[in-house]
């Protein structure tokens, strides 16, 4: 028998226990021993019988004087009675439902029985407890015992009788660490903590081995993350020579005082450019903290050094406003928009009328390099745009940018010798532990503060009976000049009678943002200019729409989540929220970063029909807190990473034991990956690809 043999082979396992093994994921030897336990329950102390105390889990070692099977007096059922003795003093002992017991067990059998004592009018007594004969090498009793997940049919017992069979083969199992890693970070071999971690001597023993089997959990994570890092830092790029001048000529044309963060930032990232290797960094800053004019002095800088920049965003409508404001802060520089939808020139060049002419204008001006800047969706990696020298491409409010897309952009950046340097922008805070294992590829620099004389967004979850009451006090802020956003979820449940009377209730998709319009428009608020926005609209429409908003022709927007990420209207004042119960916290920390956007006091005002309670705490917690970090935090807390991050393909549900709590074994894992030589440890490298060739990651 070794690790490969298959669960089938083993005593007392038959067709029906193997099918139920196998649902478990269990085939093989090595299977069964990578099944963990979940739990423990810690029957390793013996105790004296004179010495037990009521409502405690004990483990007591006797001699069987009495046992015999008797029918309850009411019930049908039958009971299994023991009188054991230990030689301090006899126990009662009865188990129901188990009459098998008296053949198992005989009167003079020394016993271990593990369970809880009660008190009643019978005296001390154990009921049901797990019983094993005495011998040195117990497994279920006597020690601290293993509790595995199960599903219905295998019992504890089977599944530790299965586990003792096998758990002397854990001795076979590779230690794939190194002795001078294991003894750097300080974990014990990897064959024992196998061992441990099913049937542990101690606690100790137990604290150790689960130590052990997280460190390689995350520490797999790292060295993948490493080994992504490294092969960027080996290919070539384009050195952008900083050109000191005429960047702080443009800082200092800027209409504002950049914040400290934003200056150590843009340095951070003008430093990393000026190196022949690949800048692979995060930008992170909460929303309004000013990412985009840091991307504008990064696109700016390698521009002046004779190449061509990209900035991607993920809306069609956040491209046309980077097109914009980009075309604002930087007016000598050739930019095109180029979105499924709209096809801009800042120069006017492009003349056609038609669509698909202009996008081969515009196609054309950029592979001759008579344009500096491209603006786009993530369509620009996927179409027929070749760029021509690509120095360096930005991301907008996406946090990871796979090795496929990274690829791409290889292929179409106009020199195969370079890879373009790149940056990524996102307002969603990571925190440090994510930072040191799944993004560990990723440099970080993070925007912390705020720009000066901002007001921090009033929030308020608004009473049903005080709606009146927010509705005057929007008009108020439109009389003062100020803009309105009115968010509603897409979907909205809504009760509706039948022709039979009876009251059913229905979907009403995308309704409720035209529903909202309506009443708004003409009931609540029929002097005002009231316009709606939605997913479903066309690209055109959207834009139009938006840009309305922006020159102040609109005083009211009612729209779905489109208004989610980026959207930049510094004089909106107000963001009021529907049915908030529908969306997570880091979502409405979005919405909310609509407004407050100016010098203007903003308001966020929140609405849910919903009294749950887990709601409403989750939303007073919202109300309460400003800060975009603390609000992930909490996000992360009670709906996990992957709700939050969306990490369903980063490898974090590859954790088993581990957890972002874990920081001592990141800290140290990541150290110990940093820099790794793989040649070296061409073990470890191994390690990785096959462990990616199990899972499937993007
Ligand atoms: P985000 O980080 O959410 O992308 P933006 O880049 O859209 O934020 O900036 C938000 C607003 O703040 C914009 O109107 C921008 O012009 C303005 N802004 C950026 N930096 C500063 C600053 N240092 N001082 C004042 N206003 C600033
Ligand atoms: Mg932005």
């Amino acid at each position: 028998m070794d690790l490969a043999t298959s669960v089938s082979q083993l005593n007392r396992v038959g067709k029906v226990l193997e099918k139920k093994l196998n649902y478990l994921g269990i085939e093989t030897v090595d299977d069964l021993l990578n099944y963990y336990p979940f739990r423990y329950e810690d029957f390793s102390e013996i105790c004296d019988i004179a010495n037990l105390q009521e409502g405690t889990e004990v483990t007591v070692r006797a001699k069987i004087e009495l046992i015999a099977n008797k029918r309850s007096p009411r019930k049908r059922k039958i009971i299994t009675e023991a009188i054991v003795n230990d030689g301090t003093d006899s126990l009662r002992i009865v188990w129901f439902g188990q009459p098998f017991i008296t053949k198992i067990l005989a009167v003079r059998d020394e016993v271990f029985f593990s369970g809880k004592v009660k008190n009643d009018m019978f005296g001390m007594q154990m009921v049901g407890p797990a019983y094993e004969k005495a011998t040195n090498n117990t497994t279920h009793t006597a020690r601290i015992v293993p509790i595995y997940s199960l599903t219905s049919g295998i019992t504890q017992k089977q599944i530790r009788f299965l586990m003792s069979q096998v758990i002397d083969l854990s001795r076979d199992i590779k230690d794939w660490l190194p002795e001078n890693i294991r003894d750097q970070v300080d974990v014990m071999e990897l064959p024992e903590a196998m061992k441990a971690i099913h049937f542990p001597e101690s606690n100790d023993e137990l604290r150790h081995a689960e130590r052990r089997l997280k460190f390689d959990e995350l520490f797999l994570l790292q060295l993948r993350a490493e080994m992504i890092r490294q092969s960027i830092k080996r290919s070539t790029a384009p050195k952008i020579k900083f050109d000191e001048k005429k960047i702080k000529k443009f800082v200092r044309g800027l209409p504002f005082e950049l914040t400290k963060d934003q200056k150590i930032s843009a340095w951070e990232i003008i430093q990393d450019m000026e190196k022949d290797e690949p800048m692979n960094r995060l930008l992170e800053g909460d929303v309004g903290s000013g990412k985009t004019v840091v991307s504008a002095m990064a696109l700016y800088d390698c521009v002046l050094s004779g190449y061509q920049g990209v900035l991607m965003a993920p809306t069609e409508i956040l491209a046309f406003q980077h097109f914009q404001s980009l075309g604002a802060l930087l007016p000598d520089l050739e930019i095109i928009l180029l979105t499924g939808s709209k096809i801009e020139d800042r120069r006017l060049r492009i003349i056609a009328k038609s669509k698909n002419r202009r996008r081969d204008e515009a196609i054309s001006f950029i592979k001759n390099g008579e344009v500096n800047i491209i603006i786009g969706t993530h369509s620009l990696l996927t179409d027929d745009v070749l760029f021509k020298d690509l120095g360096l491409l930005v991301v907008d409010e996406q946090h990871r940018f796979g090795v496929k897309q990274r690829k791409k952009i290889l292929e179409k950046s106009g020199n195969k010798k370079t890879t373009p340097h790149f940056l990524s922008m996102t307002a969603t805070p990571i925190p440090r532990s994510f930072a040191l294992t799944v993004y560990g590829d990723l440099d970080l620099s993070i925007i912390r503060e705020m720009p000066a004389g901002r007001k921090a967004v009033k929030t308020r979850l608004v009473d049903p009976h005080n709606r009146e009451k927010a509705y005057g006090f929007i008009l108020e802020q439109v009389k003062c000049g100020r803009q309105v956003f009115v968010v509603c979820s897409l979907i909205q449940e809504k009760e509706k009678a039948t022709d039979y009377g009876l009251r059913t209730r229905v979907i009403v998709d995308k309704k409720s943002v035209l529903v909202e319009y309506e009443k708004l428009s003409k009931y609540i608020f029929p002097d005002l200019k009231v316009d709606f926005l939605h997913g479903k609209l066309k690209p055109e429409e959207k834009n139009e729409t938006m840009a309305k908003f922006k020159n102040g022709e609109i005083d009211i927007l009612v729209s779905t989540s489109v208004v989610e990420v980026g959207v930049d209207i510094p004089n909106a004042s107000v963001m009021m929220i529907e049915g908030a119960e529908n969306f997570g916290l880091a979502q409405l920390h979005q919405f909310r970063g609509r407004v407050g956007r100016s010098e203007h006091q903003s308001y966020c005002f929140l609405f849910t029909d919903s009294d749950s309670k887990s709601v409403q705490e989750r939303l007073t917690y919202f109300e309460k807190n400003n800060s975009g970090f603390d609000v992930a935090e909490y996000d992360l807390e009670i709906r996990g990473p992957g709700e939050v991050y969306g990490t369903n393909q980063s490898g974090m549900e590859q954790l088993r034991l581990a957890t972002m709590h874990d920081r001592d074994l990141i800290k140290i894992g990541r150290d110990v990956a940093r820099g790794i030589d793989f040649d070296k440890y061409v073990g470890l490298k191994k390690k990785v690809e096959e462990w990616e060739l199990n899972i499937h990651l993007e």
